[in-house]
Parts: C-alpha cells; structure tokens; sequence
C-alpha cells in the first residue's frame, strides 16, 4: 500500500507508480516526483462572502481541502473580502458552519484578503517602482474603447508614458482619498496588443468609498481580483490554487503577477469545470434573488441548493461527499443530473436512517371484532438492514390511520391495497379485511372504514405466514401525533432553469409547486422523542427530517428529504 504522505514535505520520493483519480491529483503527484513546490500540497478554499455557499462550493471545499488530506498538506480557508459593498459578516459566519458541517477543518489557517491590504499595496507600489504599473485617467467608457477587441489590438493609453514619480504619487492620493469613485485606477502595463484581452493593462486598483465589514473606512481603494489572488495564495504559500473553468483565461494574468511581483513563491493556478445540476440555479446572485425576493423562505429553505438548505432538508455530509467524488472533476463544463445527488443521498439513509410510521393523508379504519379499550404493544424492527440497530415498541389498537389513497371503494384490477371485502396485512401486526365503508349521509365523502382483523395472523401467531398482496403502514389513532408534513419537489421546473425566451428571466422556470404541506398527519409515538434535525425512514414515503427551525413547543414539522423512488438506480440499470 503506498503512503501517499511520504510524497509530501520534501520526503523521500518513493517511486511505485501511482495516478490520481482525477486530472488535478495526477498534476499533484507530478509535481510531488519532481519536488516542484519544494514537494508541499497547500490548497484553499477562497469564497467570496457575498452569500451562502452553495452544493457547487461543496465540490470545490471537497476537492481542495480533499487533496490536501490525501497529500498529508494542508488546506486554508481564504474569506475573498475585496469588494466591499456586497460582503457581509453573516455570509462569513454560514461559511464557517457549513465548512465545518461538511467535515473539514482550516485549523488555525482562516485568513481574509483584506488583512493583506497593506501589503498588497506595497506590492502595487513595488510594479509602479519597476515601471510595471500606472495610473490611469481614462474615464471608464474611454477604457473600454481603448481596449480593443476580440480582432483588434487595443490602444495604448495617453497615461501610459506617465513617470515613475508621478505614478507613486497619484497612487498614494488614490489611497488618501483625493479623488472621486471611478476617477482613476491604477494599472498593470503589459500589453495593449495581447490576444488575450485580460492581459491589455488590466486595472488592479480602483478607488472606491465604501465602508468594508472589516477594515471599516481604512481604505478607499481596494485591489482587483486578479492581483489580489495570486498574491494571497503566495502570501499563504499555496502550491496549487485551484479554482473554475472561467478563470482559464486569467492564469497568464495570474503568472505575470506572481512573475513580476516576485513575492518569493510560486503557486500554481488548476482550472476544472465548475459543477451545474440539473433543475438548480447555482449563482449567488440569482440565489439572493430568491431569498431577497420571497420566492423562498430564507437561504435555508429546504428547496434551495444551499449547503445550508441541503442540511435543513435532511441532507447527510457523507452523501454529498459521496457525491462529490463520483461525480470527479472535468476539464470541461456539463450538467450533473440531481438524480445522482439523490441517489447519493438515498444510498447514505438507507443505511442509516430507523424505519417508523407515518401517515401523511390519514383515513380512520375501526376493527370491529378487537376489544374496546384493549392496546398492543407490537415489536417492529428499527432497521430491518441493520439489526444492531435495534427494535421498538408499537401500539395497536381498535381504531387505526392508514393512508387515504391506500383503499378504493371502486379498485381497477391491480389494485392490491385495501377495498371493500378485501383483505391487507398491516405491517408489524395482523390481516384485516373491510366490511364496510362508512359515509356522510349528506356529502357521501367516506368518514371511515369498519373492517375485521384476524388474530392468528399476529407475528408468531399460528397463521402469521398467510400471504395476502398488500402490506400497508399505520398509526393507532389513540396513540399517534399530530406533526406537519412538508413535500418538496424540484425548485425548477426545467431541466436548465436558465434557459429562457429572449426577455424573460430564470424565475419563470420556477416550479409553483415546488412545495406542499399537509398539517394533519399523523406519526407513531415514538417520534415524539424524535431530536431536531435528526431523520427518519417513513415507510413507503421515503426519508424525512425534523426541521431544525420550526419544530419547538411540542409541534412536529418534518421535511421530506427524498422520496424512495430512485431514478438514477433506475436509469442505471436499464
Ligand atoms: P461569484 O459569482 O460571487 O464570484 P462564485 O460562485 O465564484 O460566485 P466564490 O465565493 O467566488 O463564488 O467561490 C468560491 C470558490 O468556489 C471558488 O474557488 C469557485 O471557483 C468555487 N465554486 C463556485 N461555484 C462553483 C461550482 N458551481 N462548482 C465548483 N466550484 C465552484
Ligand atoms: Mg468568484
């Protein structure tokens, strides 16, 4: 077995041949053999705190604090706090839990860009001091017809020539606060006629009065992306700064920074496709609009794709690190299907969740045949996979619940669920047969049933193996509770929710019936102990969470996290 660890911090190279399971692992190991990054793996993850981190962030915490553990490295978490006007310190605070709550941990390693500020003006200050950097006053419609195009060159500007003097100048009253938003930046001068539009002088300073979460008036001008991140991942000593596809297109620009900065250390910028799920809209910025605009509860509404929503909707950690590593990284962008999440998802309960019983849309059946006032107290498996997980107690009486859609007074014919004159077991306890439905004289609707239960058919009883087709879930109705059952479905109705007529906008791909909730059912007792957030089993409805927020003073909500039908196993097989 090969110890990967020994690859790492300049060990010993060991030379049995091993490849990564993805394209990024296998640059790593490349880069381990040859001792490139004095053989250290340090990655990061680097969100922006401008809202709630989503499944696709999981997928990239998972990669990058993943290969670190693999490697023996280490992993930093970097808040990318540079534009001041959209961060905030909750988003900050739900990055933290939901790292956490995925499984992995930055140690004493959570730094923010903006701590580096300073230093990365030094930097600024340093280009300007070499020549490489310039303040430019273009106004911001003159810089982009400067720019050129996809075909053409751009234009130099007539600030180019400026001095070196005169730049360090007009860069210091930039930070002093002389001049108006908009009004100047500073930047890099490399090469108006580069093919690669990013690398026409791009700006990597712009003055900006606004008030930051953290460095609150200090400054008045903030670093660009594209300076500030090669700068920060050499700062920290990151060897591979792995981020998406889009920013294939900057990695020239990233190098050309580290190249000409030379802060010492050269990390190493990975691209990989970033992960889309079918029927999920992944921006922040449409998320918020969600939230913002009440088309969801908050940003952990159980519908929404948030790493948050997931964790209210009974999502385990595990399955979405599952998920994760099945789905690998790519090279280039596609659309994962949210079956597969669920599949993940479904395989994980399974194995984990105890079985109970709920009945969801409840309809009163009365054993005329048991005695008045007599209870049972019936053994039903907690999880019939997993023995060790023990057995509980069930109450049977003479009035129970089933569910509504469970009989049919007028059946078709493959119907093997309970109608007059026919016969069902109900699971844990005994055959029944109803003998009569019961109506409103008045309205005909079917108040309840009166059927008969045969008591050899009891587990252990002397007739307990009679076959009959059906099996139905159940509830004594003296003994269950009351709880609130919500039912979600896919928040949009497309496939690509993003995929619009010309003039409208994704919300119209919204699903209006993306929830549903039913506020009578009825659930065993058992589930009256049940802890918030903890999930469950409810047989031959799927899996279901008690809701963490609404669950308090004895009332019972419970989410339904995923039904059981499984159409990823499904299409799979066929
Ligand atoms: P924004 O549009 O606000 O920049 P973002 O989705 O890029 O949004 P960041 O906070 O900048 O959000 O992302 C943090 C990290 O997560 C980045 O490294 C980014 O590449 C990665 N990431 C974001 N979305 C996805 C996704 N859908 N799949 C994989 N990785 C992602
Ligand atoms: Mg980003």
């Amino acid at each position: 077995m090969l110890n990967l660890s020994s690859y790492t911090k300049g060990a010993t190279l060991i030379t049995t041949e091993y490849t990564g399971s993805n394209f990024i692992e296998d640059i790593v190991v490349e880069n381990l053999k040859i001792a490139k990054h004095d053989g250290n793996v340090h990655t990061r993850f680097p969100p922006e705190p401008n809202g709630y981190l989503h499944i696709g962030h999981a997928k990239s915490i998972c990669l990058n604090f993943g290969i670190a553990q693999k490697f023996g490295g280490l992993c930093n978490l970097r808040f990318d706090d540079t534009n001041p006007t959209k961060e905030d310190v909750e988003y900050v605070d739900s990055i933290q839990e939901d790292v956490h709550w995925l499984g992995f941990d930055w140690e004493e390693r959570k730094f923010y860009a903006s701590d580096y500020f300073e230093r990365l003006y030094q930097f600024a200050v340093k280009l300007i001091r070499d020549g490489k950097a310039y303040v430019d006053d273009l106004t911001a419609q003159e810089m982009r017809e400067y720019r050129g195009t996809l075909t053409e060159p751009g234009k130099e500007s007539p600030f180019r020539s400026r001095s070196v003097v005169e730049n360090l100048q007009l860069f210091e009253r930039m930070r002093s606060g002389e001049f108006p938003d908009g009004s100047r930046v500073l930047r890099a001068k490399i090469d108006m006629a580069s093919p690669n539009l990013n690398m026409r002088d791009p700006a990597i300073y712009r003055i900006f009065h606004a008030t930051h979460h953290r460095t609150g008036d200090t400054w008045c001008i903030y670093p660009m992306y594209d300076f500030a991140h090669p700068l920060s991942d050499a700062m920290e000593g990151i060897t591979h700064s792995i981020c998406t596809l889009e920013f294939e297109d900057h990695r020239p620009l990233y190098d050309w920074v580290i190249e000409n900065v030379n802060p010492g250390v050269r990390p190493q910028q990975i691209e990989f496709a970033r992960l889309n799920l079918t029927h999920t809209v992944m921006s922040k910025r449409k998320l918020r609009e969600l939230v913002e605009q009440g088309y969801v509860d908050e940003w952990d509404d159980p519908r929404m794709p948030t790493i948050s929503g997931l964790r209210r909707r009974g999502y385990t950690p595990e399955s979405i690190r599952d998920f994760s590593d099945r789905i690998g990284v790519a090279k280039s962008n596609s659309m994962v299907e949210i079956a597969l999440l669920e599949h993940c998802l479904r395989e994980d309960l399974n194995a984990r969740a105890p079985r109970v019983m709920a009945v969801l849309r409840p309809l009163k059946i009365v054993l005329v045949n048991y005695p008045e006032g007599e209870v049972e107290w019936l053994e039903a498996d907690n999880n019939p996979e997993q023995p060790e997980m023990g057995k509980r107690s069930l109450p049977f009486s003479r009035e129970l619940y089933i569910e509504q859609d469970d009989f049919m007074e007028d059946p078709p014919k493959k119907f093997f669920r309970l109608s007059p004159g026919q016969e069902v077991r109900l699971k844990h306890a005994y055959i029944i047969k109803c003998e009569e439905v019961v109506k409103d004289p008045q309205t005909g609707a079917i108040l309840e049933l009166h059927c008969t239960y045969d008591v050899e058919t009891k587990s252990g009883g002397p007739n307990s193996g009679r076959k009959v087709k059906g099996t139905l879930h159940w509830v004594s109705a003296e003994h269950a509770i009351d709880a609130e059952i919500r039912l979600y479905d896919h928040l949009f109705l497309k496939e690509n929710p993003d995929e619009v007529p010309e003039g409208e906008d994704f919300k119209i791909n919204l699903n209006p019936n993306s929830l549903e909730t039913l506020i009578a059912c009825k659930v065993e007792p058992s589930l009256a102990s049940a802890e918030a957030g903890s999930r469950y089993q409810f047989l031959r409805h799927g899996y279901f969470c008690l809701d963490t927020k609404e669950s308090r003073d004895g009332k019972l909500v419970f989410n339904r996290t995923v039904s059981l039908r499984d159409s990823w196993a499904k299409a799979v097989k066929s």
